[in-house]
């Protein structure tokens, strides 16, 4: 077997924690290809050693002074390197860097040395090889990920390497700049990883265990998933549920391999598994909960609107002339909405009123604001009767009206709209229907 695996920030926050996964690593002899995220936070109210990084930037660009900052960070590394005991220096390291940042162009490189440094340090603490993913992790000049091009390299790397630690988050353009993925994006690279090796698995370890199926500071004791397919993790975290960043999927799709989240403070549970299908029965009908806040429903009525043809098309040109994207699009006979993100479009909401009116004549228009959107996702639905109905009746009981409603063709979810105001006690509702 080879697991490719991936600790995150908190995991490698400080010695203590690289002592737990350095067990986690050496406890299973197949974990021998490491992803490291940058130190993450210790305690709450502490700042992300990435974080100090885009500082430093930041303070270097306006030719400020940025030792102080650099120093904080070669610090939180220096305590780590001597509490675990082991025999080596930074300080050439950060006497580069520190050159290097009066002259960078952008902040990818500053962000990057987290992962880079963390990445030598947790080698030399595990005794394996060190792959600098700028040698292998490519993108091309305008800053695209080449993932091809990524893999090959990856893998002929690779195969020269009994074990190795490769940091996250970066890799480097045709000139030898250095790119960084968007953030939380180490977990993409343990997935280009997972799949450059045709691994069995990839274990992502993180700070808890596993994905929810529901946002536990909205559903207190909210119960962890065991399996969830990649389409329901889609699903899930477009709509907000964060464990796992949105495009770290992609990479293991291509070759089927799962992801498993676990978590690093309790090795012992067995996390979430994420698959491409499955025929284990989940344990409930919904797999999971999640929504997010701040939509704006835009009603376009005109009578007889369902014999013009051309009609919505029309409508979502204007959409599109102003860079909104919709996210929902109910219809009735006379009457079609669309709904968008209220930040985006209340900027913009004259204009596309008065293009709307140029574009299609309507009878009225009408806003409505402050909407939640509410997933409610299962792979179990599909098969089940009255779902949708005890969805409803959930919300009816809690004395929710329903603003806005969605099931696509797969019956993958089922998408409500309600009042930002009802949101906490919809999602609390609707889980009590189906987990309690
Ligand atoms: N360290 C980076 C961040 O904070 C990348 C990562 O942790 O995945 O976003």
């Amino acid at each position: 077997m080879i697991k490719a695996v991936k600790f995150g920030g908190s995991s490698l926050a400080d010695a203590s924690q690289f002592k737990k996964v350095a067990g986690i690593i050496k406890s299973d002899p197949d974990r021998k290809y490491v992803v490291p995220s940058a130190p993450g936070k210790r305690f709450q109210g502490d700042t992300k050693v990435t974080d100090l990084l885009y500082k430093c930037y930041g303070e270097a660009k306006v030719n400020n002074d940025f030792t102080e900052t650099l120093s904080l960070i070669k610090s939180r590394y220096d305590e780590i390197i001597k509490e675990l005991g082991i025999e080596m220096s930074l300080d050439e390291e950060f006497a580069r860097i520190k050159e290097k940042l009066q002259t960078e162009e952008n902040s990818d490189y500053a962000a990057s040395r987290g992962e880079y440094l963390n990445g030598l340090v947790l080698a030399e603490y595990l005794g394996f090889e060190f792959l600098d993913s700028a040698r292998v992790i490519k993108f091309d000049k305008n800053g695209a990920f080449l993932d091809e091009e990524t893999n090959e390299a990856l893998q002929k790397a690779l195969s020269q390497m009994e074990n190795a630690v490769l940091p996250g988050f970066y890799g480097s353009m045709p000139d030898g700049s250095i790119k960084t993925f968007s953030r939380g994006g180490s977990d993409i690279t343990g997935s280009i990883l997972a799949r450059a090796l045709h691994a069995d698995v990839y274990e992502n370890w993180t700070d808890v265990s596993g994905f929810m199926a529901a946002d536990p500071r909205i559903v207190e004791g909210a119960k962890s998933i065991d399996i969830i397919t990649y389409k329901e993790l889609r699903e899930l975290s477009y709509m907000g549920a964060s464990v796992l960043h949105e495009s770290a999927i992609f990479p293991v799709r291509k070759e089927g391999i799962p992801v498993n989240i676990r978590n690093t403070n309790d090795p012992e549970a067995e996390g979430t598994l994420i698959v491409e299908s499955t025929l284990h029965v989940p344990e409930h009908t919904l797999t999971g909960i999640a929504g997010k806040k701040g939509f704006a429903a835009v009603s376009i009525d005109k009578d007889m609107m369902n014999s013009e043809i051309g009609f919505g098309r029309k409508v979502l040109e204007v959409f599109e002339k102003n860079g909104l994207s919709f996210e929902h699009m109910p219809s009735g006979i006379d009457t079609m909405t669309v709904i968008v993100s209220m930040e985006d479009f209340i900027s913009k909401e004259h204009q596309v009123i008065a293009q709307l009116h140029q574009a299609v004549a309507p009878d009225s228009i009408d806003l409505e604001a402050n909407l939640s959107l509410i997933a409610v996702v299962g792979r179990g639905m599909k098969n089940g009767v009255g779902i949708a109905c005890k969805v409803f009746q959930a919300l009816a009981d809690s004395g929710i009206s329903i603003k806005m409603l969605d099931q696509g063709s797969s019956e993958l979810s089922i998408i409500v709209g309600v009042e930002d105001k009802h949101f906490e006690d919809a999602i609390k509702a609707i889980y009590k229907a189906f987990f309690n």
